[in-house]
């Protein structure tokens, strides 16, 4: 691989190319990746996740002459979800798609140029769908994270594997989806399986070789550690008091997961993960605050210590996982904040230094397992009729009370990120309005088998619409305003410079709205459901935008009634590129 480079080096040199030749993606390069508009190196446009790109080539003005450049089908009989962040560097696009499948593509020509499939085991437990949310870029690395637990690092030239590392036992319930993250020089990973009893942790590692550099677990009672060049551990500390917020050995197997990976602010030196539902579902068997479920963790980079945490939800007793990116921006008073829209209903403002709580507000229209969050504690304030009941309570000692829950548990938001625009100091959150009955069950721990305790069926609230798009305000908690979709939103989010939002819908459509008031300005039928983020760039004199469709993910698998709704939608798996027509 080093020879090949020199070689081309050299080649380059002999021939006199004037091609620029890529040294590759350096730390300064991923640490200002917001502000370069001629690259998509990090998941969320830049490591704080604001996917917001300063580019206005395309612009509320003229973005009605939007159309295709390209497409490229990812092919296959392998469909199902695709909710990948496409990556854009030295004219390729890196895309990962369902099943753990990765492409590169020539940017300008959608030519594919290499592919690689994992080959995944039988037996592989993922949740909620055969998704892959996207890669990272270092160096001359593409790297990626597979359904069975591992990472897979390619040269970006070859598409060779030139490193692959396990995470951990695919037969434990373990797996991956989310984009890893790049921090100073580290690549940081989460893991999912919550509903298997795993143990969420964040790890990091040198991205070049994949040896890992220090493990910090998410769930009380864990141990973190540090591991030297030889691979050995070193104690890094414990992560709280063991039985202080979790009875007998439940911590053991409790959950936490850091499904949806994490963001990284390089003005406060801390990466954020979010973290999932404590193990199991049922609560009663928990009492505590199963720290630190349902949380965002602030980590100190350099060290892998949790610097601060903050709980959306203690003890949660819904499945509203933490997991919703902690996205950071510039407050008042020079202060460095981050929002967080939860799937508990609830849209957190916290200081991004310390983890204090600066302001707390719904952005969903229906939340009944609490009434508000209280601003001085940082705690919700519960409605305890509206937990589902104790079993052991139930008249046949096998079922609790069934209560009405909103939202349901698939969430006010889920695994589909929200944009926050600078220009407008707004966020645009994807939101839906649902609701559920749940109830619960008893439940013992057996490995690589579902660990919930609970039932569920989810339902729609309202007759009309599901989906919402809405710009919100963190300094008043106000709705600006909100763009109404039959199905649920299950993509993410981009806000640009040129006054706009896109947005793609489970009905097919990429959708691109005025970022001041929503007014519909464009939209085109990808030919499958949108459940991923877009993207955009700017090559040479040309900017573009890019989704990539295929319906699926959670909602298809786990909706109730909401499925049966969305049952008409048909699979795909395609990205799409478009540029203004001149
Ligand atoms: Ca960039
Ligand atoms: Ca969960």
């Amino acid at each position: 691989m080093k020879k090949s480079l020199v070689a081309s080096v050299i080649g380059a040199a002999l021939l006199g190319s004037t091609a620029v030749l890529a040294a590759g993606v350096t730390d300064a390069m991923i640490e200002k990746d917001a502000s370069t508009g001629n690259d998509v190196l990090s998941s969320g446009l830049g490591t704080e996740g604001q996917r917001y790109s300063p580019l206005k080539q395309i612009n509320a003005g003229n973005v009605s002459k939007l159309t295709p450049a390209w497409s490229m089908s990812f092919g296959g009989e392998k469909q199902r979800g695709q909710e990948s962040q496409p990556l854009v560097y030295n004219g390729k696009m890196f895309v990962t798609a369902s099943y753990s499948r990765i492409f590169a593509v020539d940017v300008k020509t959608g030519t594919k140029l290499w592919k690689y499939e994992h080959r995944l085991p039988d037996g592989i437990m993922p949740c909620c769908d055969v998704v892959n949310r996207g890669a990272a870029l270092y160096d001359n690395l593409v790297i990626f994270s597979t359904l069975d637990a591992q990472l897979v690092a390619l040269n970006q030239d070859t598409g060779e594997v030139v490193w692959k590392e396990k995470i951990d036992d695919y037969q434990a319930g373990y797996s991956n989806t989310a984009a890893p993250l790049i921090a100073k020089g580290l690549l940081l990973t989460g893991t999912s399986g919550g509903e298997f009893g795993v143990v969420g942790r964040v790890e990091a590692r040198d991205p070049r070789t994949g040896q890992l550099v220090w493990v910090r677990p998410t769930v009380e009672g864990h141990m973190g550690y540090k591991y030297d060049k030889a691979g050995n551990k070193t104690e890094n500390g414990i992560s709280g008091t063991t039985n202080k917020s979790w009875p007998g050995d439940l911590w053991k197997t409790g959950g936490a997961s850091t499904w949806l990976g994490g963001t990284f602010d390089n003005k406060t030196g801390l990466a954020y993960f979010g973290t999932g539902n404590p193990a199991p579902w049922n609560s009663h068997i928990r009492p505590g605050d199963n720290l630190f479920s349902c949380a965002t963790v602030a980590i100190d980079v350099a060290t892998g210590q949790i610097k601060w945490h903050y709980q959306n939800t203690p003890n949660d007793g819904w499945d509203f996982d933490g997991v919703n990116e902690f996205v950071t921006f510039d407050g008042p008073n020079g202060k460095r904040l981050g929002g967080k829209a939860d799937r508990n209903g609830f849209f957190y403002v916290l200081d991004a230094e310390n983890g204090k709580l600066e302001n707390a507000f719904p952005f969903v229209k229906k939340v009944t397992w609490a009434s508000g969050v209280d601003l001085k504690t940082g705690r919700p304030n519960f409605v305890p009729e509206n937990r589902p009941g104790d079993p052991s309570k139930g008249a046949d000692g096998k079922k609790g009370n069934v209560v009405f829950a909103a939202p349901s548990f698939l969430g006010g938001k889920n695994q589909m990120p929200m944009a926050y625009s600078p220009k407008t100091n707004y966020f645009y959150v994807p939101a839906n309005e649902w609701g559920m009955d749940i109830w619960n069950e008893p439940i013992t721990y057996k490995k690589g088998a579902a660990y919930l305790g609970a039932g569920f069926t989810i339902k729609p609230l309202n007759e009309d619409y599901i989906g919402a798009m809405r710009a919100m305000d963190p300094k008043t908690g106000k709705i600006v305003w909100e763009n109404k979709n039959p199905a649920p939103l299950w993509g993410g989010v981009l806000a640009t410079g040129g006054d706009l939002v896109f947005y793609g819908t489970p009905e097919g459509y990429l959708k691109a709205v005025d970022s001041k008031t929503g007014k519909d300005l464009w939209k085109f039928q990808t030919g499958s459901g949108v459940v991923a983020p877009p993207i955009t760039w700017q090559d040479g004199d040309t900017q573009y935008v890019a989704v990539v469709s295929g319906w699926g993910g959670a909602v298809p698998l786990w909706g109730g009634e909401v499925a049966k709704k969305v049952n008409f939608l048909e699979q795909g798996g395609s990205v799409w590129v478009f540029k203004l027509t001149k």
